[in-house]
């Protein structure tokens, strides 16, 4: 579903992604583990076009990602790629379900009613069953994050891209996030994560990728990565995280 060849990309003259290769099947669970400032992001940002590249390709479906300039262009590729951030970017002055349906109905076209319906469905899926008349502001953090992955999911997107999504959050609130993106996985949601939280990595993923300087070091089977690393590189960082 996903597929990046050999991707440049520099800031100036720094060069962030040096020739980055990367695949995800439909229904796969990718984890991108690295170093601060290793790339993750801005891989993430390229997939569904939040960013130009310099050279290389990128193939979502059907789109051909490097192609597209305009936004325009971009926005048939940006329904099918979902993407949730650390900050959870609700919008305070609406409530939960008006966050869940604003998209779907105004840029979508959707049916109003048959929106409602879903968002509904997708609050009970993230546990948030009775929250739909709350504001943000009367959430948790976790709460709140779980509501941007509902949104999300109100898009019907192909894949969903998580940058850190639980970095922000007080410890006991990052399970109920991770709980909800597991049943995503578990599912055959398309995932794409961007995490510190290594265990879940090793539980949830189908491959994990290490970045470190704008490459791809090593990457594998979380069982690999994690208990037989051979880079150097990857040794030093889960010496650090583990
Ligand atoms: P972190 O774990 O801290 O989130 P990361 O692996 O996600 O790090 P990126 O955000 O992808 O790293 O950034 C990689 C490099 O690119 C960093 O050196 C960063 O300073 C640089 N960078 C990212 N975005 C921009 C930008 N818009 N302009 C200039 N430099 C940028
Ligand atoms: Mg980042």
């Amino acid at each position: 579903l996903i597929e990046m060849r050999d991707v440049h990309k520099s800031f100036g003259s720094t060069a962030v992604l040096k020739g980055v290769s990367l695949s995800v099947r439909d229904g796969g669970v990718v984890c991108i583990i690295g170093p601060s400032g290793s790339g993750k992001s801005t891989i993430l940002r390229c997939i569904n076009g939040l960013m130009t590249i310099d050279k290389g390709t990128i193939r979502v479906g059907s789109f051909a990602v490097e192609t597209l300039k305009s936004d325009k262009q971009l926005v048939p590729l940006r329904h099918q790629v979902a993407m949730v951030f650390q900050q959870y970017n609700l919008f305070p002055h609406r409530t939960v379900l008006q966050n869940l349906t604003m998209a779907p109905v105004q840029v979508l076209g959707e049916n109003p009613a048959a929106v409602r319906e879903r968002a509904l469905a997708l609050l009970a899926k993230v546990r948030l069953t009775g929250k739909q008349h709350a504001y943000p502001g009367e959430l948790s953090g976790g709460q709140q994050q779980r509501v941007a992955i509902a949104r999300a999911l109100a898009m019907q997107p192909k894949v969903i891209l998580f940058d850190e999504v639980t970095a922000a959050l007080d410890p006991e609130m990052v399970s109920e996030v991770l709980n909800v993106i597991r049943d995503l996985a578990r599912e055959g949601m398309t995932c794409v994560l961007v995490t510190h939280e290594m265990r879940f990595a090793q539980e949830v993923a189908d491959e994990v990728f290490f970045t470190d300087r704008g490459v791809i070091v090593e990457h594998g089977p979380p069982a690999t990565i994690f208990q037989n690393p051979t880079d150097p590189r990857l040794k030093a960082f889960l010496d650090k995280v583990l």
